[in-house]
């Protein structure tokens, strides 16, 4: 599966609302202190599903064509000059890329915060101009210190997954929890997902996983990752106070069901929530969930103005913290993949495209569903041969 003689290559590229085209680009060789990859796999996730259906994520609009895909694995084709050998990268080893590109001088990055880097350029996102390329291409060619080789036995797919628990695993870190903690989860699409694995890897005895889809409460429970869910009814999107009586009637439904009921003492509410929708209701009904003296980790991102309500972080002291992508996690969340402690996470990846059929993953991705009417958790979507897919 060599590059050799091979002079274009196939990507993905998003001009704008549903116009996502497949374009012959050039294969780029290795600058400085790179290396060139032959991705194998991307996963896409909810910020890819915006921009190919608005051509915009929130507020970031593209403004050029941008090539999506963060999530990602592949294989390194060649290494550049000047690779800090202390890396021990070489030409066919299987990787996982860090796709965020921080200024290393920075306050922010110098205290090791590297996530909140106000000069970060992020792969595939439109928050920075020019954009920076995503990974749904064949070749691409990256900074080394940002490219990990996956430990031996992992399946190159799941270092795509490897993004995803990143934000999982700062989130985890941030809430600082004791083993015998009880969490809940709002909402289990991949992150959700994962959060609800490494709570169960991390020794919490209770997760509630609650969200609006049965089938994906259904496949936590099925991986024996939530200990109880509920499934909240669909309700019109809303907001500002409207939302919050929605968010009041959801938390006494959750609160009286019996993922909340059959565990003695949950009534007064959990010893963290993690937040995993960004949905205003939802963003609202986590401090009411969350016992007196514990917190809410805000995981989820998509409402930039809330109504809350001050009680219970004032009177009950609950911390509410702010989770932005992640800083120092990729070699840990790659271990932890590979550990087995997490399950069976190859279930994750629950449906895989070529790249040219990427139009087909999105669609099933924004449906959950794929036309045989199975839950779509994560899609993978590119190169099948070197996943031996
Ligand atoms: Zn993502
Ligand atoms: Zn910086």
């Amino acid at each position: 599966m060599s590059l050799e003689g091979k002079t274009s290559q196939t990507a993905v590229v998003c001009h704008g609302g549903v116009d996502l085209r497949t374009e012959t680009r050039e294969i780029p060789q290795p600058k400085d202190g790179e290396v060139q990859i032959q991705v194998a796999v991307t996963g896409l996730c909810g910020s890819d599903l915006h921009y190919y259906l608005h051509g915009a994520n929130g507020i970031f609009k593209i403004r050029e064509p941008l090539v999506l895909g963060h999530e990602a694995g592949g294989i390194i084709s060649a290494v550049g000059p000047n690779v800090n050998a202390d890396l021990g990268l070489k030409v066919g080893d299987k990787v996982a890329m860090e796709v965020g590109v921080s200024c290393k001088s920075c306050k922010n990055c110098r205290k090791g915060r590297y996530n909140l880097c106000k000069n970060m350029r992020f792969a595939s996102s439109a928050k920075t101009f020019p954009h920076l390329d995503g990974t749904l291409r064949e070749v691409m060619t990256w900074p080394a210190e940002l490219v990990y080789k996956i430990p031996e036995g992992l399946d190159l797919a799941l270092a795509a997954l490897a993004e995803p628990l990143s934000v999982v695993l700062h989130a985890w870190r941030r809430a600082n929890l004791q083993p015998g903690a009880r969490v809940l989860i709002i909402g289990t699409g991949a992150v959700g997902l994962l959060a609800c694995a490494l709570a169960r890897a991390s020794g919490s005895t209770t997760v509630v996983a609650v969200d609006i889809e049965q089938g994906k409460l259904d496949f936590a429970q099925e991986q024996q990752w939530a200990t109880g869910t509920f499934c909240l009814p669909k309700g019109p999107r809303v907001s500002g106070l409207e939302a919050l009586e929605a968010a009041e009637k959801s938390w006494a439904a959750l609160k009286a069901s019996d993922a909340v009921q059959s565990v003695l003492g949950l009534e007064d509410g959990f010893d963290a929530v993690f937040e995993c929708t960004g949905v205003e209701s939802c963003m609202q009904m986590a401090p009411m969930a969350a016992a007196i003296g514990t917190k809410v980790l805000y995981v989820g991102m998509g409402t930039k103005v809330l109504s809350l309500p001050c009680g219970p972080s004032l009177l009950s002291e609950v911390d509410l913290i702010g989770v932005f992508r992640y800083a120092n996690t990729y070699p840990d969340a790659l271990a932890l993949l590979a550990s087995g402690k997490l399950g069976n996470v190859q279930a994750m990846a629950s449906h895989y495209y070529t790249l040219e059929n990427a139009e087909q993953a999105f669609n099933d991705l924004r449906r959950g569903k794929d036309d045989n009417g199975k839950t779509v958790i994560k899609p993978m979507v590119g190169n099948l041969a070197l996943v031996g897919k």
